[in-house]
């Protein structure tokens, strides 16, 4: 019973790295850096207000990928307030597979430039 409750949650979320984000020291870097970044996307200036999953709900972002380095994970010089539409959009692709393919900041699939000529 315990098992199949339970059995699903491992592999949801953000992947590999998501007990890294269910601590409590997570929780705590990640107010503390809304609060230093006073609730403002870093990248687009909108108040971080909503909640999610709407567009204007504030996400953390670990501007170089952490890829499950701890010292990367808890740096608050690494780590800046975006809103969820500027994170979806750009870091997270990253972060989520650990290195740097699929999509830039426009939307276009990296790498297309090497397939024409
Ligand atoms: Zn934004």
């Amino acid at each position: 019973m315990r098992l199949r409750r339970n059995g699903v949650v491992k592999g949801r979320g953000r992947g590999a790295y998501s007990h890294l984000y269910r601590t409590k020291d997570w929780k705590d870097l990640r107010l503390s850096v809304l609060e230093r970044d006073r609730y403002m996307c870093q990248q687009c200036g909108t108040a971080l207000t909503g909640k999610a999953p709407s567009s204007d709900s504030p996400v953390v972002n670990h501007k170089t990928p952490h890829k499950g380095n701890r010292r990367l994970f808890h740096d608050p010089r690494n780590l800046e307030a975006l809103c969820k539409l500027c994170h979806d959009g750009s870091a997270q692709a990253s972060e989520r597979r650990g290195y740097t393919v699929g999509c830039d900041e426009h939307g276009f699939p990296l790498g297309i430039a090497e397939w024409s000529d």
